[in-house]
């Protein structure tokens, strides 16, 4: 299953680079053989491949297929920059889970410093990490992984979704159940087929100052609680976007 073939026409694709080597070297495929090629953002089609050069396949298309893979709703998980490497355990279970943007970024309590030099390398591996596992869980997007925003930056890129809940321990967790619904209300209200897009804001390891959470709330977020159990942040991303999912059906 490889997403991002390089050309996606009506007839043929192709594909380079580590997918071409892994179907080359790794799946030793054939000339004849059919793999499943998505271009990770609307078209899934069943192949036949037609030549396997060196790092190159050119592959007819057999078959397009439903894009039924994806959620109901579109879920952006905005983490708070965390310890260590739990950004890309967010990210790789988000994808897995069904998230289809991440968005990194910096509070008052993010002991993360960020080293300008090495941000690319790590943007570049976040979202190969996306990648890779929107492949393994068969999705038929590949979700977005943009670079890490400061907090006012986040709350601008708050106000377009159609909803954003900041996860607050200080909250009930009737609110999050109340508002996923209403957000689900609003999509069956839509008639164009734009998909509901929902961000879902959690702190870093220390919490969210109040400070930070009237801000939010001033920027149109609403405070939402995940339970009376304090969860790890990494793990109140993963709760949050599972509410998320099964309340909107998927
Ligand atoms: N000290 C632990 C750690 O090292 O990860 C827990 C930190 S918790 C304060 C981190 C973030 O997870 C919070 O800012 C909040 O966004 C979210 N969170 C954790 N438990 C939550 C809950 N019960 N309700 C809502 N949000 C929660």
């Amino acid at each position: 299953y490889f997403i991002h073939p390089d050309e996606f026409t009506d007839a043929v694709v192709t594909i380079s680079g580590d997918d071409a080597h892994h179907l080359i070297r790794v799946m030793r495929a054939k000339p004849g053989d059919t793999c499943i090629v998505s271009d990770g953002v609307s078209r899934e089609a069943l192949v036949r491949i037609r030549s396997l050069e060196d790092r190159q396949v050119t592959a007819d298309i057999v078959d397009r297929l439903p894009m039924e893979n994806e959620a109901a709703v579109d879920v952006w998980i905005a983490q708070s920059l965390p310890k260590g490497d739990k950004m890309e355990l967010v990210i790789q279970k988000g994808t897995e889970i069904g998230a289809v943007r991440f968005l990194p970024f910096v509070s008052e309590r993010t002991v993360v410093q960020l080293d300008g030099k090495k941000e690319g390398k790590r943007l570049e591996r976040w979202q190969k990490i996306a990648k890779e596992a929107a492949e393994q869980a068969h999705r038929n997007r590949v979700p977005a992984v943009e670079s890490v925003l400061s907090w006012k930056e986040l709350l601008r890129t708050a106000s377009e979704a159609d909803a954003a809940w900041i996860c607050y321990e200080k909250q009930d967790a009737q609110q999050l159940r109340r508002a996923i619904r209403e957000a689900v209300t609003k999509r069956s209200d839509r008639t164009d087929g734009s998909r509901v897009k929902l961000m879902l804001i959690v702190g870093p390891e220390g919490g969210f100052s109040e400070r930070e959470v009237s801000e939010a709330e001033s920027a149109g977020c609403v405070a939402v609680g995940l339970g009376k159990r304090i969860l790890r942040t990494e793990t109140a991303a993963m709760v949050g976007l599972t509410c998320i999912l099964y309340e909107s059906g998927e």
